[in-house]
């Protein structure tokens, strides 16, 4: 069922024109994920990959041009479908004359909270991302750790189910980070679906449960983490491999990476890489080399989103 995903991308297009030159960005190119609702889900992918022109795309900041964006089983395009969504922005600029307490005072009434509740909400949200004791400080005396914990504060007071992060720990110390951690660790029990945009391997390594990563705009790598870096498995490369014959490996539950070569399929056991074997042997591909493996998500980043500097 549909309402079964928090997120939903069919076909996800963006083009960049610019007014006065006929050069054409593809940020974002054919991309259709799902995220299952209640999931922790993390986007990577280089600078420039698309990670925040995807957010956009789903938040209708910006509008595709071509494809679709489902929040919840609904059309992006409605307002209704965005109320149940959280958004800390990458770069966010909050008025700084604003103390901690008026800044989630004046969003939460943008995010339709109303004041009474508002009045109940704000001082446990600040307690929350341990912010308590500077509730009548202006924000502009805030460290960017702070500031980063204000706004997901701000992200969670409509109590959404769906929040989405684009580059939280960003310029963050370690400290900071593990705050923020803590708070996003606090939100799995109560079943809020976290999409984060990240370039930090290991952030997303330990945090999420599913990956994607982009890849000039494309999704190069998708699935569960746990599946992709399955500790011990086999790394089938091989070249001149038909689209069919992908299709169908990819179909049995194998990941498949782009490699120098042609394509690297990764498997769990012995049996799997005999039948992807053989399954490209009778589709009249050549088997390039077979080897055992253990990878961390570094690897799989490097091999799909920077292949020229895999090693
Ligand atoms: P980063 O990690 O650096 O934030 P990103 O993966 O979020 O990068 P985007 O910001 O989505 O990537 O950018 C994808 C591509 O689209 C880049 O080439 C960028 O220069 C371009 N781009 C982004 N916004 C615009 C815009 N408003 N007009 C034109 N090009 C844009």
């Amino acid at each position: 069922m549909t309402g079964d995903f928090a997120i939903e991308t069919y076909g996800l297009e963006k083009i960049y024109r610019s007014r006065w030159s006929a050069r054409e960005i593809r940020a974002v190119s054919s991309v259709s994920l799902r995220v299952p609702a209640g999931v922790k889900y993390g986007l990577l992918g280089a600078n420039g990959a698309g990670k925040t022109t995807f957010v956009k795309l789903l938040l209708t900041a910006v509008h595709p041009t071509q494809g679709e964006a489902k929040l919840f089983g609904r059309d992006a395009r409605e307002p209704e479908a965005r109320r149940p969504v959280g958004y800390l922005p990458e770069n966010h600029r909050f008025p700084t004359y604003l103390t901690g307490y008026g800044m989630l005072d004046f969003y939460g009434a943008l995010s339709g909270v109303e004041a009474r509740e508002r009045k109940r909400r704000i001082p446990e949200f600040l307690e929350l991302v341990g912010l308590k004791d500077w509730a009548e400080v202006r924000i502009k005396k805030y460290s960017k750790g702070m500031l980063q914990r204000l706004g997901l504060a701000q992200a969670l007071l409509h109590r959404p189910k769906l929040l989405i992060l684009d580059e939280p720990t960003d310029g963050v110390d370690p400290v900071g980070r593990r705050e923020i951690r803590r708070v996003l660790d606090g939100l799995k029990e109560q079943g809020v679906t976290v999409f984060i945009n990240s370039h930090l391997l290991s952030e997303v390594e330990s945090f999420c449960e599913y990956v994607a990563i982009l890849r000039s705009g494309r999704v190069a790598v998708e699935g569960k983490i746990s599946n992709l870096l399955a500790g011990r498995g086999y790394r089938v490369t091989a070249s001149d491999v038909p689209a069919a014959a992908l299709a169908d490996i990819r179909q049995s539950g194998a990941s498949i990476l782009p490699a120098d070569e042609g394509v690297t399929i990764q498997v769990t056991t012995r049996e799997e890489a005999n039948v992807v074997i053989d399954k490209i042997r009778a589709a009249g591909g050549e088997i390039e080399s077979v080897a055992a493996s253990t990878s961390s998500l570094e690897d799989l980043f490097m091999k799909t989103a920077h292949p020229d500097k895999a090693a």
